[in-house]
């Protein structure tokens, strides 16, 4: 049997880091489900799909084959075969993604391949709703948060990195809201499961939130 990490929590709290840090270390398979959720969200921006047009977003959501694999130990997600990792990094992409998310039809197509990558392979698999609905056997289940300015510096800095223009309160409002989305929707909201260790890392650096999961296992 395999063996499953599931780490949910809102955006920016360092989930991705850390799930990359423990699959390195374990030698699991790292599985980034929020980049499957950008993929579905870059597709209808392209397709000039309306955020509001939900009957819209179950059709054209059908069109849409996202796939992932590795190239050089890194997540690759494919988009109807392209590799789309370099697309969906920005705000636009991922506010899309958090307002066409609550879609049945979007949750089942993604749901379905996180669980048969999980079921044949040790993961550490970070979203959502990965703890309490798409692994929820997993082996350990792993919530991690920090304050929003917190998660809104760290955005921050990472947009910089890039080169990126950015403005730390337009963030942190675009963080607070997306988390409301999140947290509210009808299907599979952000919330912690009940068997979930909750992991603040407002006040920890990587490596002890990394130890801090490994120890659970
Ligand atoms: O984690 P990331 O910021 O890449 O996720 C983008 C959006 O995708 C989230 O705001 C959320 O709406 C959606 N998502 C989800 N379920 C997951 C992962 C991401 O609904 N398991």
């Amino acid at each position: 049997m395999s063996c499953n990490i599931a780490i949910d929590g809102p955006a920016g709290a360092g989930k991705s880091t850390i799930a990359k840090k423990i699959a390195k270390k374990l030698g699991y398979i790292y599985v980034d489900t929020g980049a499957m959720y950008r993929a579905m969200a870059l597709y209808l921006i392209r397709e000039k799909v309306d955020p509001s047009e939900t009957e819209k977003i179950s059709e054209k959501c059908k069109e849409a084959d996202i796939s992932i694999g590795y190239e050089n130990g890194e997540q690759v997600v494919y988009l109807n075969g392209e590799n789309v990792n370099g697309y969906i990094r920005t705000e636009e992409v991922g506010n899309m993604a958090s307002a066409s998310s609550p879609n049945p039809e979007v949750r089942k197509k993604l749901v379905e391949l996180q669980r048969k990558l999980a079921a044949s392979k040790d993961v550490v698999m970070d979203g959502r709703d990965i703890g309490t609905c798409v692994l929820p056997d997993a082996q350990v289940k792993v919530y991690l948060t920090a304050d929003s300015r917190v998660r809104a510096e760290r955005r921050y800095k990472e947009l910089q990195a890039k080169g990126e223009e950015c403005d730390l309160d337009t963030i942190e409002r675009d963080i607070i809201e997306r988390d409301r989305q999140d947290m509210t929707r009808e299907i599979s909201p952000l919330v912690q499961a009940e068997d979930a260790t909750l992991i603040d890392s407002s006040h920890m650096t990587v490596d002890e939130v990394a130890e801090a999961v490994i120890a659970l296992l």
